[in-house]
């Protein structure tokens, strides 16, 4: 299918470092980006849809670095069906497993916990609730697992490991377990702060150093947050991964932002949610930390944008995170929200309100054109305006 959306009145890319793409249109074929700027009479003439985006921000869809998935579209933390579809609706387009540590009766053997990271993958190497992207089957590290383990992982196609959920004596114990993990290929990461749940304890600057995993989890707490001298060292000493959370500590997200900015960082300052959790589910989740961080401190909106796009893609990976041609056909359209006092979906951000959503495109396919389920209405209107496809684009957002 190729959809072509015209009439944008701004289109952020999802690199910080250039963060604004010149032109009024987008236009996917099949799962890939084909165009984006201006688009010829031709191509629009030639896609399956068109939309008119009413003069919307088009962002790329967010990447939410921090899910607590499990199995189908079910969080046992909440007893919810249906977050990752709703969360869908709040803009993010891509959820990544933070490991399958609250699946009920949870294995911490070697064999359990290998077993569990390939069937959370494999469940979601295909199944996409309401269009999401799930990037599932993050090992959770236990003693006991052998570089073999890790290698025979990674070549079945898991690419996350998690510290610190895993029966060790201390935090220490992570270190040959992450160097192994590294070694085979697998992005690791690591909790960071105080426990969130008993039995689990703190993570500070000096685990994070020793262990040197690829991104620090909820560097500004998970909810609780590790001392403030030690956001410094963890930037200026190791090339860590910096993910603030929503459900965290706000004022040292603020913190952790500003020093990044400081330091030349930022490449590597991601936006996660962490939920659902016992913060609850929070589709929004990542327009708040967004908005947040954007109405909260001197630095531009786009930015934020950035990073919980194309930083988390470049950090884990991902063919998505950026509006440009061959990368993933995942598109949000952003406005104002109506009955506010801005005019843009940017302005509306810089004073702190959250961003409405009227269009949500995944793999090339629109989820729902019009009005999400969960965001302000938008003060602009997008619509379907010609349509080869015998689908109702509205009522799919209803
Ligand atoms: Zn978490």
């Amino acid at each position: 299918m190729k959809v072509a959306i015209v009439n944008l009145g701004q289109i952020v890319s999802g690199d910080w470092h250039a963060p604004f793409t010149a032109g009024d249109a987008i236009v996917t074929d099949g799962d890939r980006i084909a165009l984006v700027g201006s688009a010829p009479a031709a191509a629009v003439e030639g896609a399956d849809v068109v939309i008119d985006g009413g003069g919307m921000t088009a962002i790329p869809g967010l990447i939410d670095s921090h899910v607590h998935v499990t199995f189908g579209d079910f969080t046992p933390r909440q007893n919810t069906v249906g977050y990752l579809e709703s969360y869908l609706h709040g803009g993010t387009t891509t959820a990544i497993s933070a490991s399958e540590v609250h699946v009920p009766g949870r294995p911490s053997d070697p064999a359990g916990v290998k077993a569990l990271a390939l069937a959370a993958q494999r469940s979601f190497a295909s199944y996409r609730p309401g269009g999401m992207r799930v990037i599932a089957g993050s090992v959770i590290l236990e003693p006991g697992l052998t570089a073999a383990d890790f290698n025979e992982l990674a070549q079945q196609g898991v690419k996350l490991a998690k510290a610190v959920f895993g029966a060790v004596n201390s935090a220490y114990d992570y270190v040959p377990l992450i160097r192994d993990a590294k070694a085979a290929g697998l992005i690791t990461t690591c909790h960071t702060g105080g426990a969130s749940i008993p039995g689990s304890g703190a993570i500070t600057g000096d685990h994070l150093l020793a262990m040197r995993p690829h991104v620090s989890f909820h560097i500004n707490g998970g909810p609780t947050a590790m001392p403030d001298r030690d956001f410094e060292r963890v930037i200026t000493e190791s090339d860590i991964a910096l993910q603030v959370c929503t459900a965290g500590n706000l004022r040292t997200t603020l913190l952790c932002a500003g020093l990044a900015e400081r330091h030349g960082a930022f490449d590597r300052f991601i936006i996660a949610t962490d939920t659902p959790t016992g913060s609850g589910v929070m589709p929004l989740g990542m327009l708040y930390t967004i908005a947040h961080c954007a109405s909260l401190t001197e630095m531009p909106p786009e930015r934020f944008i950035c990073a919980a796009t194309g930083n988390n893609a470049r950090i884990y990976g991902l063919d998505s995170g950026l509006l440009a041609p061959g990368k993933a056909a995942d598109i949000v359209l952003l406005d104002a929200p109506d009955g506010g006092t801005q005019k843009t979906a940017l302005a509306a951000i810089k004073h702190g309100d959250i961003a409405a959503i009227g269009a949500v495109i995944t793999a090339g396919m629109p989820r729902f054109v019009g009005r999400s389920r969960n965001t302000p209405p938008t003060t602009r209107k997008a619509r379907v305006v010609r349509s080869a496809v015998t689908r109702d684009f509205a009522a799919a957002g209803q």
